[in-house]
């Protein structure tokens, strides 16, 4: 069953139209990719669906229709955003930033804590001070203390080191064999997609052009679609 259902969704910025007919679904315990090259509409997805912006077309979230849902309602209702540029609060501690998102359920401190061993080993630091990784994983942390139904990690690996950027990857796989959590990515990276996700839909100029299992995604439609 659906656990996300966006159909012909449309967007815009003033009189730019950055959307004009994305449709996409995420299933329960499924990880779906969201591929495209840049400027192709996937952020402006992303801010749809945790309603950061206003849009036309349906996106239905756990049966409810999030287009009459307010944005600090959209992520009461279970879903957890890690944002383009790993936005955390910079100025408050590791641990402050955590419980600041803590909703009750199954991800807390510990839980969190044990899935990035590092954010442990700095909780009395600001996040300022942190690495660009770390800062990462505080920002996948704080997304996931929330306790969402569904996770969208919207350039997580982005300017990361390489190193970095497999932990991240390992820690998705582990979250999806683990956990079942539903995922939504946005990478740059098509091997390391294809390796997590179950599935994925392509965007081009605002519109769904492919969408399919991962299995089905050809090297031909990689190289027309994502130029790869
Ligand atoms: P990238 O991989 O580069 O982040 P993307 O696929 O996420 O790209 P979007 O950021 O959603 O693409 O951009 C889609 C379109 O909307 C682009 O034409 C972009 O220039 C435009 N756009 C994005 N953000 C804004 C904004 N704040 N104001 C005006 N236009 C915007």
């Amino acid at each position: 069953m659906s656990l996300l259902s966006v159909q012909h969704l449309t967007a815009s910025y003033g009189a730019i139209q950055a959307l004009f007919d994305v449709s996409l679904s995420v299933n329960e315990g499924e990880v779906v990719a969201l591929m495209g090259r840049n400027g192709m509409g996937k952020s402006t997805t992303v801010r749809c669906i945790s309603r950061m912006m206003k849009s036309q077309g349906e996106v239905v979230f756990a049966g409810a229709d999030l287009t009459k849902v307010p944005s600090h309602k959209a992520a009461l209702l279970g879903i957890g955003l890690v944002p383009e540029g790993r936005r955390c609060f910079k100025d408050l501690t590791v641990s402050e930033n955590l419980l600041s998102a803590a909703r009750a359920g199954v991800w807390n401190m510990r839980s969190v804590v044990e899935l990035f061993p590092r954010l442990g080993e700095r909780v009395n630091q600001v996040a300022s001070s942190l690495s660009g990784g770390e800062q990462q994983m505080l920002a996948i942390g704080r997304a996931l203390m929330t306790n969402p139904r569904l996770l969208i990690l919207d350039e997580a690996t982005e300017g990361l080191a390489p190193l970095v950027r497999q932990e991240i990857w390992s820690v998705i796989a582990k979250l999806k064999q683990e956990t079942g959590l539903s995922i939504l990515v946005i990478d740059k990276s098509v091997k390391e997609l294809k390796s997590v996700c179950d599935s994925a839909v392509i965007l081009e100029r605002g519109i769904t052009v492919w969408q399919g299992t991962m299995s089905e995604l050809s090297a031909d439609v990689t190289e027309q679609f994502i130029g790869v």
